[in-house]
């Protein structure tokens, strides 16, 4: 499912070829939030979806994931809890090693960020081969925590993120563009 709103997100999002690498092309989401008002119809779609669902805690990995996740979490009147990479997080940490193309990543969130009765929002930039939202996914339900489902601004289609998805649960994804 998409956005209900017309508003046009995608003239904000600029593609770049060829980087990082030779063959991706890099969707850069700085224009929607130098915005003001793009930035706010893109937070208030994401944060409108999922009102009224009991939202406790919005998970946001590093680091784009802080910029889109923390104003949908005050939206929401939901906490928030970054997702790191390894060794950034101060205290006892839960984590969890995902596949990427080549090699593995890790996510780290603090052991005591979530209770059990937490109902949790996963919320980053950009979805692609959904390998990041879905690792943590899997850490907020390792943690005994409530999966509600998944939000991002851009979901790279073609790259069937929702078979990744699917492999966790039937969690929603849903995206603005
Ligand atoms: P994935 O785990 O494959 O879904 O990749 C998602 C993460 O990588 C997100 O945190 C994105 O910010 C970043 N990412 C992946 N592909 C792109 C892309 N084409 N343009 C911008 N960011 C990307």
């Amino acid at each position: 499912e998409t956005a209900a709103t017309d508003f046009d997100f995608e003239s904000y999002i600029t593609d770049i070829p060829d980087y990082p690498e030779p063959g991706v092309v890099f969707k850069d989401i700085t224009p929607l939030f130098a915005d003001a008002n793009a930035m706010r119809q893109a937070i208030t779609a994401l944060a409108d979806h999922f009102r009224g669902r009991g939202v406790t805690k919005v998970i946001g990995p590093e680091a784009r994931g802080f910029m889109v996740g923390v104003p949908v979490a005050l939206e929401l009147g939901a906490g928030f809890i970054p997702a790191r990479k390894p060794g950034k997080l101060p205290r006892e940490t839960v984590s969890i090693s995902y596949e990427l193309e080549y090699g593995t990543d890790t996510l780290e969130i603090h052991a005591d960020a979530l209770e059990p009765g937490d109902r949790v929002l996963i919320i980053d930039d950009l979805v692609a081969t959904g390998g990041t939202v879905a690792a943590t996914g899997k850490l907020v339900q390792n943690m005994g925590a409530e999966l509600i489902g998944y939000g991002c601004i851009l979901e790279l289609a073609f790259l069937n993120p929702r078979d990744a998805l699917a492999a966790s649960g039937d969690q929603e994804l849903f995206s603005l563009v």
